[in-house]
């Protein structure tokens, strides 16, 4: 086994981390730390720390670590066969089983899933089928995207022009030009403070048709929007926000994408999103609790109303030039499908469901009237804490004050529980394994409560 510092010393030299603030990590500013296992919701490291992982890794590890009936599906999958392709009609017993698996459990008006690597490519895969639908539809303006400030929806060039988070634009060139973006749905964060959150509604409505009439409604081909909002801040809709939206959308004839990569198999406490807020959307993406991240695995599930239209193209296009190498990779198949068979038999959405809501409501119980956190809210499995210099006048603390960072650090300092500091705002955020216990959860709070007073008091 090799030593710890010679790890160390490899690490810094040549491991290029995503999301890293890469000059202080060369320096030796940013810890490393070597994950060496995990089981239920814990993680331990190799220098013998267990974590409590209350955000599920990057909320994708919906089951909890360590569950041997995927670990054992992925080995006799790859013993049996690790790879063949799905061009040409070409597949195996897991992606052809879990295709069907999907299918029952997405709503009733959706027909086909694509499958593929991440989120970010199931995301450019909607894109690509959106743009696709318009031309053989005989509408090449029509070609939009509408997404929101503060929406996540990945990191390449198109997904990461949807996504409305300064830091995955800055130095970039991002976004590029067909996609537009419109309000959040925060009410927390409304400019105007004396809105009512049926008036907020009515105000991100408003401006959406504004962008609408402005760009023209026949070059607006979609709009794309996760039910609640994850990496921008663990932010769920006002009342009635999703069903004013859709029917703006029917309104101008302008697709929907469900990005449920973060809520799609249970999260929320039901199975999609999409269902829980009314939603009807034309594509839904799916990727980190479709495997729990056992394996990579991405999807596109869409619609009836789209397939058809594909199905022409296909008559007078031929073959759709759009393929990965490893779409419906037999690994991540055979994880997919022992991992809906476990979430099914553990009735982990509803565990998600119960348990989310005593998180939730223990946290708000026990920090709601703490002088500076301004907002605690969830819904299902997230929970976010947000923090303000003071409360009345809801000021903000200046982001050089790193508030947010600050008590993540001090929450795994003091009582190893790992939670996330959004990235944009002093929001503590908490997305833990379906099978976190209330006991877990009581354990969350408390160290929260305790991170929050050594560094605010
Ligand atoms: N959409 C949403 C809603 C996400 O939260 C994420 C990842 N956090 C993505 C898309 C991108 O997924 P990936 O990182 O697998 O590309």
């Amino acid at each position: 086994m090799l030593h710890n510092d010679q790890l160390e010393n490899w690490d810094r030299e040549n491991f290029f981390h995503p999301s890293t603030h890469l000059a202080d990590f060369a320096r030796g500013d940013l810890p490393h730390r070597v994950v060496t296992g995990g089981k239920g919701c814990h993680i331990e490291d190799r220098d013998g720390n267990r974590l409590l992982d209350a955000f599920a890794g990057l909320y994708c590890v919906n089951v909890g670590y360590g569950r041997p009936e995927i670990a054992d599906a992925i080995a006799d999958q790859a013993k049996e066969l690790a790879y063949y392709h799905s061009y040409v009609g070409h597949g195996t017993e897991a992606s052809i089983t879990l295709a069907k698996m999907v299918l029952d459990r997405a709503p009733a008006h959706m027909s086909k899933v694509y499958f593929g690597l991440s989120g970010s490519d199931a995301n450019e895969t909607n894109i690509k089928l959106i743009w696709y639908y318009n031309n053989i539809l005989g509408r090449p303006e029509k070609k939009k995207i509408i997404s929101r400030w503060r929406g996540y929806h990945g990191s390449g060039l198109m997904t990461g022009s949807l996504t409305g988070l300064e830091l995955f634009h800055n130095k970039f060139d991002l976004p590029l030009q067909p996609v537009l973006h419109t309000d959040a749905p925060y009410f927390f964060r409304r400019a105007d403070r004396s809105q009512t959150e049926a008036q907020f509604v009515t105000r991100c409505v408003d401006n959406l048709e504004a962008l609408i009439a402005r760009e023209g409604a026949d070059t607006i081909a979609a709009f794309i929007g996760e039910p609640v909002l994850g990496t921008g801040g663990i932010v769920p809709p006002p009342d009635g926000y999703w069903p004013a939206i859709q029917a703006v959308l029917d309104k101008y004839d302008i697709l929907l994408v469900a990005d449920e990569v973060v809520t799609g198999f249970g999260r929320l406490g039901t199975m999609f999103g999409s269902e829980h807020y009314g939603m009807r959307p034309d594509l839904i993406t799916i990727a980190k609790g479709l495997t729990s991240a056992y394996a990579p695995l991405s999807g596109s599930i869409v619609s009836d109303k789209m397939w058809s239209v594909l199905e022409r193209g296909a008559d007078e296009n031929g073959p759709i030039g759009h393929g990965w190498t490893y779409s419906a990779h037999p690994i991540g198949a055979a994880a997919g499908v022992a991992n809906l068979q476990l979430i099914d038999s553990l009735g982990l959405v509803e565990n998600a469901g119960t348990i989310g809501a005593y998180l939730n409501t223990t946290m708000a119980g026990a920090l709601g009237s703490h002088p500076n956190v301004g907002d605690v809210r969830g819904e299902g499995m997230l929970c976010a804490v947000e923090f303000v210099a003071e409360k009345d006048s809801r000021t903000f603390f200046d982001a050089s004050a790193k508030i947010g960072p600050k008590i993540a650090a001090k929450l795994l300092e003091q009582d190893n529980v790992i939670a996330r500091a959004m990235p944009q705002g002093d929001i503590l955020g908490f997305a833990p394994p379906f099978c976190l216990t209330r006991a877990e959860a009581d354990q969350v709070v408390a160290a929260t409560v305790r991170a929050v007073t050594s560094v605010l008091s």
